[in-house]
């Protein structure tokens, strides 16, 4: 489980995949930062691909702009991806990151998917030394709060 290490700035990799993904799917991405940069060692691609698959998950599952903050902490780099979508009862969140997890039968089919991206995120997050925490109420939204450590 090789990384391939670096210095990066968290704050360009949301904004570069904001625009992306908010271009590509007509969504509004908004980008809250307390920083212009934030600096983190650690391995950019896929740091990269944890953010995509947590911002595609807000997308996927609701109608309305998300927004995603950038907090530079005390203890570490704070993320969170928010939306007003259609949220996970108390009950599934901690199935969520298990592999080919998906909450009900009927999302699959109008979503696609595999179940498979919260287990790939979670991986990424554990080879960070980081951790993540799932807030979520059904019909009101989810928010997923990841915290890495900066190692700079
Ligand atoms: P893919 O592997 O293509 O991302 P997926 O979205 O089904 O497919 P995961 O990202 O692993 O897979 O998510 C697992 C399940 O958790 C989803 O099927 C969905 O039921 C639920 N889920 C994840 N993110 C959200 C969210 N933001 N709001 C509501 N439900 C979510």
């Amino acid at each position: 489980n090789w990384l391939n290490v670096s210095r990066f700035d968290v704050v360009g990799i949301v904004r570069e995949l904001s625009e992306v993904l908010g271009t590509t799917f007509h969504r509004s991405i908004r980008v809250h930062s307390d920083h212009q940069f934030v600096y983190m060692k650690g391995d950019k691609d896929k740091v990269r691909q944890l953010l995509l698959i947590l911002i595609d998950n807000a997308l996927k599952y609701s109608k309305e702009p998300i927004d995603v903050r950038i907090r530079n902490q005390k203890s570490g780099i704070k993320l969170e991806v928010i939306d007003y979508g259609i949220g996970v009862p108390e009950n599934e969140i901690p199935n969520m990151f298990q592999r080919f997890y998906r909450v009900d039968e009927a999302r699959h089919r109008s979503t696609g998917g595999s179940g498979l991206g919260l287990s790939i995120a979670k991986k990424i997050i554990d080879v960070h030394e980081g951790s993540v925490e799932v807030y979520s109420k059904p019909g009101k939204g989810t928010t997923v709060s990841i915290q890495l450590p900066r190692k700079v």
